[in-house]
């Protein structure tokens, strides 16, 4: 018997779960993938290590967040550097601004290695992180109180003290607590809430191209809206070239809705791709023909990658404060559907209070 389950290996689920068995709670994390992570799982495609996000990673100083984790730990935070390169934003008529920041760092390993970090110390202080191990549902005893969870494989797993989610809200109530037992004021907040998709392309990058830019992490505006560009730190790929990522922000639906035939979504994916290899283009002329599409990634991809409902993955607007609590007085939610802000630190301190209320 387990005092804590956790569900979920991404950066909510193991903060909350390193914390807990640090303080001396018998833990168990289940992660449905094969890898922790989530959102900043490793993204490798032939011999490149991708940045998975905007590279934009911040509160790691004196006093941060993340040091108030690690001093609590039996593991090191994996090193980091402050950028010293400035963050460029380029305005939609081609103006670069640089702008300088004394609180964006690059993570060694980059943000995986936090994940991994976080695993090595559940296991370090006597917790469990199964890998593999997809939870089904919650289970319940006759009082109707939440007892443990059940796993796809029709294994129980059984919780004394608390269960965390790690899943998004809306997949919280609707898959794991069940929409029997959400109230329907819950339901109500639940559909109001919104969230967004991002549509990603990692590419290879010739160091000419590199050289040519103003900054290895940049925000672009066009007609269209904003796209970021971040290069990985480091070798990131085979000799002369470096692995870089551009983000954009798309809405959810409409990539579900082509459902009808494989085909079909394969000729709208490909569309995506022509639009945005066009407009990379017209707001990024330096780069010429120095890069190489390696893959992409939309809402699609990241529903298979973690599950989160139509692979919405910029945290949810409009979350209540106090949101990690449930209709179950011993179930959490915790990640970026309940957090400030969809960014890794923020995501860090929910999961810190979290841990606090468990105890
Ligand atoms: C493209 C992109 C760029 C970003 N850029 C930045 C950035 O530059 N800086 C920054 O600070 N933040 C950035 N973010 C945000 C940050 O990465 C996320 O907010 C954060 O990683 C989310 O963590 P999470 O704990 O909420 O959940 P997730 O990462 O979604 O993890 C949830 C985990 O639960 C598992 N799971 C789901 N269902 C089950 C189940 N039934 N059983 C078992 N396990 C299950 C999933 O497999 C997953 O591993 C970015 C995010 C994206 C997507």
């Amino acid at each position: 018997m387990y005092d804590v389950v956790v569900v979920g290996g991404g950066i909510g689920g193991l903060t909350v779960a390193a914390a807990v068995s640090a303080r001396g709670l018998n833990t168990c994390l289940l992660e449905r993938q094969s890898q922790v992570g989530g959102c900043v799982a490793r993204v490798e495609f032939a011999g490149y290590e991708f940045e998975p996000g905007m590279g934009l990673y911040t509160s790691f100083g004196a006093g941060g967040v993340y040091e108030k984790l690690f001093s609590q730990l039996p593991v090191e935070l994996p090193a980091v550097s402050l950028v010293t390169s400035p963050y460029v934003k380029r305005s939609a008529d081609g103006t670069d601004i640089r702008l300088s920041s004394d609180d964006l760092y690059s993570i060694d390993g980059g943000p995986a290695s936090i994940a991994e970090r976080l695993a090595q110390s559940i296991k370090l202080s006597g917790g469990n992180v199964r890998l593999d191990s997809p939870v089904l549902r919650l289970a319940f005893d006759d009082s109707n109180r939440a007892t443990g969870v059940d796993l796809l494989s029709g294994e129980r797993v059984p919780a004394r003290k608390a269960i965390v989610s790690n899943m998004t809200v809306w997949d919280t109530y609707g898959k794991l607590i069940g929409l029997n037992r959400t109230t329907p004021e819950i339901k109500k907040h639940l559909n109001t809430l919104r969230g967004t998709g991002v549509y990603v392309v990692y590419a290879a990058l010739e160091a000419a191209a590199v050289a040519r830019l103003p900054g290895e992490l940049m925000c672009v505006e066009d007609s269209e809206g904003e796209f970021t560009m971040a290069i990985s730190p480091g070798s990131s790929g085979p000799e002369g070239k470096r692995a870089v990522t551009f983000t954009c922000r798309t809405e959810v639906e409409t990539w579900f809705a082509y459902q009808s035939s494989v085909e079909d979504f394969e000729e709208w994916d490909q569309e995506a791709l022509e639009r945005f290899w066009e407009r990379l283009h017209r707001a990024m002329p330096e780069l010429g023909s120095d890069i190489e599409i390696i893959e992409t990634a939309n809402p699609r991809t990241y529903y298979e990658q973690t599950r989160r409902k139509l692979g919405m993955v910029m945290g949810a607007e409009g979350a209540a404060a106090a949101a990690h609590r449930t209709v179950l007085p011993n179930v959490f939610i915790v990640g970026d559907t309940v957090s400030a802000a969809a960014s890794l630190d923020q995501v860090v301190v929910t999961a810190m209070a979290v841990a606090e209320e468990i105890k």
